[in-house]
This record gives structure tokens, C-alpha cells and sequence, in this order.
């Protein structure tokens, strides 16, 4: 159903860039274009061209009007707060909310759904969508089921709203390598085309009651990691988002701007049972685990892996350079449930600690706002943590 070839690609592309800032090889600046590796090293900062966007500031999000007490700028000699991003791809799901609202609100967490534009959409009126390249009425995932279903997904999906979670975007019909053209092969027109859809599917849900605010959509993930960044990230901005969280890192890095947008990247992490590195994501991790089959003989032994591998990756986070923590899944039952069963597991133990914030990716960015930008750049520069 969902394949990551191109994803696999970005992991060892990632892996290289972050060998070489490992090795201090490279401008820890604010770009990480693939560029920098056909530079001399080591570098010094490099010049800015009409192509870089180096020098553009970041982008910023408006600021809270009640702004918790963690929101605000660090101390000298403190530390940065531990936060933990808590994401969901697809959001639609009703019994996965129906568990992650009490939770959250039990532990003081604010997670991002990042909804797929598409479960907006009953199945009857599927033709209102044509995903670039494809024909009209066609998803990969699907649709939102009876207009009955659609209705009650905006009443739960209003509840999160409410709660103080965000809503960003997984686009619409979640086309994969092989199901093309793929995600990773659309230029920026067609980007355009799927974010144009997005957009409008909200706007006639918000027509029936939905009350997202389309301003406040400000990021997303692609399907399966996948994507041409250079022909989506303008797309992107030019819908008004202000991050993306499909790129790879290896290890938990601070987000940094790449092409006009933050990067908060997923981090690849050691999986302690297994002693191998793994793209830190429900699919992925099952992938590891057992090539993706259903096992739900195995769900409880594969819940303790994950949650091993979250605990050990949030220790080497909050001991190292406190980098946020991206925990990216699904709503999705995979392997019995052991995927959401540990991440709800780990949100219930990690969010109530000390020194430690479950934030949205907007809230982040808020709180990056009020640093002093050498503090930020500093933390960039440190190592990434890496839980070995
Ligand atoms: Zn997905």
C-alpha cells in the first residue's frame, strides 16, 4: 500500500549530509542545500547568490495571545525546553482522536494532525478531486466515506481545534513511488494544483461547519517522505506554509530554514532491539521490525521496541542538544496497534516531565521567535543527539 523507495534515498542522503556536519565539515548554516557537498572543504560561509536563500529571514507565525509560561525566552545558562512534537499523519481518524484528546489534555500536550485533504471529501462526490497526473475522482487513500462520515469527522476534527491542537496538511491523494506520477515527481505547478485543492476542500468544509482557520494550516508532511524539494518548496510557500516536516535527518537536529521554509526534519534513530537505524515513523519502524506484515501475535513485543526507542532518543535529546523530538505516525492499527499503543504510551510518560513541552509545530516556531538568534544558531551547531 505504501511504498518508500525515494524515502530510503533521502536516508542516505541525509546520513551523508549529516556524516559531513558531524565531521564539522560543512557551514552550519541556516541552508543545507545538497549544493554545499560540491564545495571545497573544508568552507567558509559561502556567498549569497539570487538562488540561495540564505540570507531571506524566516518566516514567522503571528505570536499567542495567551502564551503558556515555558513561551518565552531563554535565561542565560538555562536550557532550551525538551519538546516533544507529537504528529499524525492522514488525522482523520475518530477513534485515535477519541484517545488522544482526553490524553493530551490529561498531560498538558498539544499535538499536529495533518489531514489529508481528501477525508474531507465524501466518497460520493469523490470527482470534486483529480490529483495532478491522475484521473478525477481517484486517491490513493481513499476518500471520507458517507457525507454522513464527513460531517461527523469535522465535528471531532472542531474538538481538536478547540483543544489547542494544529491542523497542517498531508495534501490529498498520497500518491507514492509507484503510484504515478508520484508526489516525487510533480513539479511546482502541480503542487500548486494539489495545495489549490487542499485549500478548497477546507473552504467548503468550513462552509458546513468546520472551524479551521486556512491561516492557520501552516505546514505539512508529503506522502512517505517523498518530494522534489525544489519544485514543492515553492508551492508550499506561496500557499502561506512556514514549515515542512518530510525531510530526514540522521539523529534529532534543531529545525532550521531551508529555501524559505523551517525544516523540522524526522529524525533516523537507533533502534536499540533491533542495532539498526531507522527513519523514527510508525510505517517505517514496522517496516524494521518485520517487513511491514501483520503480526498481532507480536504487537506487545513490538510496542516495547518502539517505546524503548522513544525513550532512549528523548534521553539523548534532553541530554545533548535538546533538539525537539519529532515523533511522527499515523492513525492506523498497524501490527495489532503496537504503533499507536507506544505512542500514546510515551505521550502519557514524557509530556508531564519536567523541563519538557508536547508542543505544535506553530508553537515551536513561536517559541524560536522569542530566542536571541545566536542562542538558536549555537544550538544548531551543536551535534546532533544521537541515542547510542
Ligand atoms: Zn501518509
Amino acid at each position: 500500500m505504501k511504498r518508500w523507495g525515494l524515502a530510503s534515498t533521502g536516508v542516505a542522503l541525509a546520513l551523508t549530509l549529516a556524516v559531513l556536519a558531524v565531521m564539522g565539515a560543512r557551514d552550519p548554516g541556516p541552508t543545507d542545500d545538497v549544493g554545499d557537498l560540491a564545495s571545497p572543504l573544508p568552507m567558509a560561509p559561502r556567498a549569497t547568490t539570487g538562488s540561495s536563500a540564505a540570507a531571506a529571514p524566516p518566516p514567522t507565525v503571528p505570536m499567542p495571545a495567551n502564551p503558556p509560561a515555558w513561551m518565552r525566552r531563554v535565561q542565560p545558562g538555562e536550557k532550551p525546553p525538551q519538546f516533544v512534537l507529537f504528529s499524525f499523519d492522514g488525522a482523520a481518524s475518530k477513534p485515535h482522536w477519541d484517545r488522544i484528546l482526553p490524553l493530551s489534555r490529561e498531560v498538558g500536550a498539544h499535538v499536529t494532525g495533518l489531514l489529508s485533504g481528501v477525508y474531507l471529501v465524501a466518497d460520493q462526490d469523490a470527482v470534486a478531486y483529480t490529483g495532478p497526473g491522475h484521473q478525477p475522482g481517484y486517491s490513493s487513500i481513499g476518500f471520507g466515506g458517507s457525507r454522513a462520515d464527513v460531517e461527523l469527522r469535522i465535528d471531532y476534527l472542531n474538538d481538536a481545534i478547540a483543544a489547542g491542537h494544529e491542523i497542517g496538511t498531508h495534501y490529498n491523494g498520497h500518491y507514492c513511488h509507484g503510484d504515478e506520477p508520484s508526489v516525487g515527481r510533480w513539479n511546482t505547478e502541480q503542487w500548486n494544483r494539489e495545495l489549490d485543492q487542499f485549500f478548497a476542500f477546507v473552504e467548503r468544509a468550513r462552509g458546513e461547519g468546520f472551524k479551521l482557520d486556512p491561516a492557520t494550516v501552516r505546514g505539512g508532511r508529503t506522502p512517505c517522505l517523498e518530494g522534489d524539494w525544489g519544485q514543492a518548496f515553492p508551492a508550499m510557500r506561496g500557499h502561506g506554509l512556514v514549515y515542512d516536516t518530510s525531510h530526514v535527518s540522521l539523529g534529532v537536529v534543531w529545525p532550521s530554514v531551508r529555501d524559505g521554509l523551517w525544516e523540522f526534519p524526522m529524525p533516523e534513530v537507533r533502534v536499540p532491539a533491533l542495532d539498526r537505524q531507522v527513519v523514527m515513523m510508525d510505517y517505517n519502524l514496522w517496516f524494521a521490525l518485520n517487513g511491514a506484515r501483520e503480526e498481532p501475535a507480536r504487537a506487545d513485543d513490538f510496542k516495547q521496541v518502539v517505546l524503548d526507542t522513544y525513550r532512549s532518543v528523548y534521553q539523548a535529546a534532553f541530554n545533548g542538544n535538546r533538539a525537539p523530538v519529532v515523533v511522527g505516525n499515523h492513525f492506523n492499527e498497524w501490527a495489532g496497534g503496537a504503533f499507536s499503543r507506544s505512542v500514546e504510551e510515551f505521550m502519557r510518560e514524557v509530556c508531564a516531565r519536567p523541563e519538557t513541552v508536547c508542543a505544535t509545530y506553530t508553537e515551536v516556531i513561536q517559541w524560536m521567535q522569542l530566542q536571541d538568534p545566536g542562542l538558536l544558531a549555537q544550538l544548531r551547531r551543536m551535534p546532533p543527539a544521537m541515542n547510542d
